[in-house]
């Protein structure tokens, strides 16, 4: 069914032609290519914490028109020099993707990023990891992640990141990291 037309096509069908594929075994559909950035973005790690972009319920939104895809993402700090390194990392997965042929993350501020968008995994993996997790809201004690006790002392507001901070228990003697989300 395909016909060559040599040199004979005038400039019609010049618009039709840029959209064309390469052909693959089964033409990507756009569902399974958003399953693909999907799968793409949750492993897209944070250079500062040992969570994905999904963990910290980073992405907004994905909109995929044609090869275009459009990734909106609310950063935990605007000031995060991580959230560029993620940016770049995003760019870089998503446009390996067959089909893809374009990759806009943009940075969505409308929304502040709070604790609550963080997934139950994050979570978990933050404790894992021996950071301490706030609760609800920053002014509950910070419980130590090594005994449990509340009997803790805010040492340095600035820890080794700028989204953590160092405390310290006064009954075991450790120091405790603790995330510092920007808004509860
Ligand atoms: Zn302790």
């Amino acid at each position: 069914m395909v016909k060559r037309n040599g040199n004979g096509g005038t400039g019609e069908r010049g618009n039709a032609e840029t959209r064309t594929r390469t052909p693959h075994a089964g033409m990507p559909t756009t569902r399974t290519l958003e399953d693909q950035i999907w799968e793409a973005l949750a492993s897209v790690v944070d250079p500062e914490l040992p969570l994905t972009v999904m963990d910290l319920g980073l992405i907004d939104e994905v909109r995929v028109t044609g090869g275009h895809v459009r990734v909106r993402m609310t950063p935990t700090y605007s000031a995060c020099p991580a959230i560029e390194v993620m940016r770049e990392e995003i760019r870089a997965k998503l446009r390996n993707l067959p089909g893809v042929e374009e990759v806009q993350v943009e940075l969505s501020f409308s929304e502040p990023w709070t604790m609550a968008r963080m997934t139950e995994r994050g979570r978990a993996r933050l404790r894992e990891y021996g950071l301490s997790v706030p609760s609800s809201r920053s002014t509950a004690a910070v419980t130590c992640p090594f005994c449990g006790s509340t009997n803790t002392v805010l040492e340095n507001p600035f820890g080794p990141t700028l989204c953590r901070a160092i405390y310290y228990c006064r009954d075991c003697h450790n120091p405790i990291e603790r995330f510092k989300p920007p808004a509860e």
